[in-house]
């Protein structure tokens, strides 16, 4: 490959150029029979996807964000609840909660994962809540609101500590809500159940979106949510079609939120892909991780040793963020920014009231993250070439400011 090529952020032609005869077969399936909404295909892929990952139950929704919103409303969040989740997530996570008619609150993020750190989970029930005696619920002692829930983020395709989420969740009767719309796939060693378990199959109840870009994605919008509770899964089934259990049979208010039969079936197709798209991202990040680690002012991503990422981004952190950024840019090296500004300091959560300072670890890796190209089909040439512009950047950079340059 020449040293001038673009290198795009993602790739969303060439998987799909791949598989076009089998896609082109669903679409003309469902041409032939009629069947839009609804009926086997959509189906055979819940069924598949509750087998990939480990679960009893998956319902095929219209998107990560109404999977989200279902998970939090079936499992009996309402309003005048709080529900807890991270600050560097994307919106969609804290809009469900709102959209549930819960109000979100946040704990800060590990240093090394970038997911919720249970120790500031922990620390915000003990110091924050108070035990209600007669519900055993934890409250919030400043806004007198409960706290029901909360939802880990497995963020850029890795788990967050399951284990300990788990029992401190247990512990303050917390519903747990898994945001597994990054992490399709993605293992996680629970010590306590000496196995590995995989993302959405952990939580009471996990969310997945199906939005093209993501490790399993749709040709349009989609999204899942899974979970072992057979009660959840009938009450997520009826959210997602206006409450009903039959036809014109309402036992409450709920949504147009299903998943077309169309993208049902273009997902099954790809669905069988995925054990190998999601290991072809592995290898692509051990190569960066090779390429990258020597150099100075630049951290690679932490894989603990509980956790089998899928890398859905990869996401490093380094010095002088946007000047490097640019510098790409200029070579022809798509980057993205997952996520510039943290949930707190967005406009749409002033009324949260908090400040610059508030979740300082979030903060300060949202200064300094950087998502380089990520995705199956991405080159060794090409991941080559990312490296050393990289390196460049940065080691140009140390000279000047030695002034040995
Ligand atoms: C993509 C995403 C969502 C929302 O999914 P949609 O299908 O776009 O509604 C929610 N949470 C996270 C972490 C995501 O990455």
């Amino acid at each position: 490959m020449n040293n001038t090529a673009h290198v795009p952020f993602m790739d969303l032609v060439t998987p799909h150029a791949r598989l076009a005869e089998d896609l082109s077969k669903v679409f003309e399936e469902v041409l032939r029979t009629g069947m839009f909404v609804g009926g086997p295909m959509v189906e055979g892929f819940e069924r598949d996807f509750a087998r990939f990952c480990g679960t009893r139950h998956c319902v095929g929704v219209a998107s990560g964000t109404d999977a989200l919103r279902f998970a939090l409303i079936a499992s009996g969040v309402r309003k005048g609840h709080t529900v807890l989740t991270v600050p560097n997530t994307f919106i969609a996570t804290t809009e469900a909660i709102t959209q549930a008619g819960a109000a979100p609150d946040f704990v800060d993020i590990d240093e090394q994962t970038y997911n919720m750190d249970s120790e500031k989970l922990l620390r915000y029930l003990e110091k924050h809540c108070r035990v209600d005696a007669r519900t055993g619920r934890a409250v919030n002692k400043k806004t007198g609101r409960p706290v029901t829930a909360v939802i880990p983020v497995h963020l850029y395709g890795q788990t967050a500590d399951m284990d300990s989420i788990l029992d401190i969740s247990q512990r303050y009767n917390l519903t747990v809500i898994e945001d597994a719309c990054q992490a399709h796939g993605a293992e996680y060693f629970s010590a306590k159940g000496g196995r590995w378990r995989r993302a959405g199959s952990m939580g009471r109840i996990a969310a997945f979106s199906f939005y093209p870009g993501k490790n399993l994605g749709a040709l349009g919008e989609g999204g899942g949510v899974t979970t072992d509770d057979d009660e959840i899964a009938v009450k997520i089934r009826m959210l997602r079609d206006h409450g009903q259990s039959q036809k014109y049979v309402h036992e409450f208010e709920g949504y147009n939120g299903r998943l077309d039969a169309l993208q049902a079936g273009l997902l099954g197709v790809k669905l069988k892909h995925l054990p190998q798209w999601n290991a072809k991202r592995r290898e692509n990040a051990l190569r960066y991780n090779e390429l990258l680690s020597g150099i100075e002012g630049v951290i690679v991503p932490y894989e603990p040793g509980y956790s089998r990422g899928v890398y859905h981004l990869y996401v490093v952190v380094v010095t002088e963020r946007d000047a490097l950024r640019e510098y790409l840019t200029t070579n022809g090296l798509s980057t993205g920014l997952h996520y510039p500004v943290p949930l707190h300091l967005q406009k749409a959560y002033s009324r949260l009231g908090y400040k610059n300072g508030a979740f300082p670890v979030a903060e300060k890796t949202a200064k300094g993250l950087l998502s380089l190209p990520m995705y199956p089909e991405l080159t060794e040439d090409q991941q080559e070439k990312v490296a050393e512009k990289l390196s460049e950047f940065m080691t140009s950079k140390e000279s000047a400011m030695t002034g040995t340059s």
